[in-house]
């Protein structure tokens, strides 16, 4: 009575994983950051920020820039859109 127990198959995982070579700036944070062409893309982290140069650079590729205008990935850009009351209102306590 032989309860040797061996695995005969041997798979080494090939990860097929070098055959795309595409690497797309995904977004790896959660929840997920809206996309460039959500509405709500400014809402994106922020993976880039040159104040000196007066822009940033959102994790779906949008720049935006000081002035609040922004140019999206596929070019297009956006006009600043400064909102008239700038003042914050702050609740300190
Ligand atoms: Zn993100």
């Amino acid at each position: 009575m032989n309860g040797a127990s061996s695995r005969g198959t041997d798979k080494t995982s090939i990860s097929p994983t070098t055959t795309e070579r595409k690497i797309p700036p995904m977004c790896q944070h959660q929840p997920p950051c809206p996309t460039a062409d959500s509405a709500d893309r400014e809402s994106a982290r922020l993976v880039a920020h040159h104040p000196e140069q007066g822009w940033s650079l959102l994790c779906n590729g949008v720049l935006l820039f000081e002035d609040t205008g922004e140019l999206l990935p596929d070019g297009q850009i956006i006009a600043p859109h400064r909102p008239l009351g700038a003042d914050h209102v702050m609740t300190a306590a």
